[in-house]
């Protein structure tokens, strides 16, 4: 409600930007969601999130054509599973280049995993005729890994464990109590002439 102001505790809370379809939100391409309780049911008691979802906000639309990884590192191309002449690589880097510019109030991203935006490093790449030539990053984790590479990231698979889950969030903790700690030094250094 306008007007309200922010707890001590509500500015603690961590900010952690999370992949739509985890949230139970029916962006996948085929109109479905993968939404994992412990996201939305546990940790947003604790934490403020942030959906994104790299396919949906380039405009793809749903339901949209599948698309998987086509070529090498450093020249990867999101191309249509049915239809290779299908290429929305433009649309997917335009957006991730985007929006990694808005997560410096981020302190943890939990993205898909597999997937050709969002995957960590489980995403299968292929050569052009259709054989897998091993796995890696999505287009948009690589934006995200590029821009901020201390910032704590994961996938859903790898918060299976409660061990995990707490090492995540400690790495969260971690992240946000320095990235206050610079803000403060840089708040303080008087301005050069
Ligand atoms: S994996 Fe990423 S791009 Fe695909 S539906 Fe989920 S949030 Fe969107």
């Amino acid at each position: 409600m306008s007007g309200e102001s922010t707890s001590p505790e509500q500015e603690e809370r961590p900010l952690i930007a999370v992949s739509r379809c985890l949230l139970g939100e029916a962006v996948r391409y085929d109109g479905g969601d993968r939404r994992v309780p412990w996201i939305t049911d546990v940790l947003s008691v604790h934490c403020d999130l942030m959906p994104l979802c790299p396919e949906v906000e380039a405009g793809l639309g749903v339901p949209r054509p599948a698309v998987r990884l086509v070529g090498e590192e450093g020249s990867l191309r999101a191309l249509g599973v049915d239809d290779p002449h299908l290429d929305v690589t433009p649309e997917i880097s335009c957006y991730s280049a985007r929006k990694v510019q808005q997560l410096e109030q981020v302190d943890g991203l939990i993205l898909k995993a597999g997937s050709p935006s969002c995957g960590l490093t489980d995403t299968p790449r292929f050569n052009p005729s259709g054989g897998e030539l091993g796995h890696g990053a999505g287009l948009f984790n690589q934006a995200v890994v590029a821009a901020w590479p201390a910032l704590p990231v994961t996938d859903e698979v790898a918060l299976a464990s409660e061990v995990a889950r707490v090492a995540f969030l400690m790495r969260v903790f971690r992240y946000r109590c320095h990235r206050h700690s610079q803000a403060l030094v840089q708040a303080r250094v008087p301005n050069s002439p």
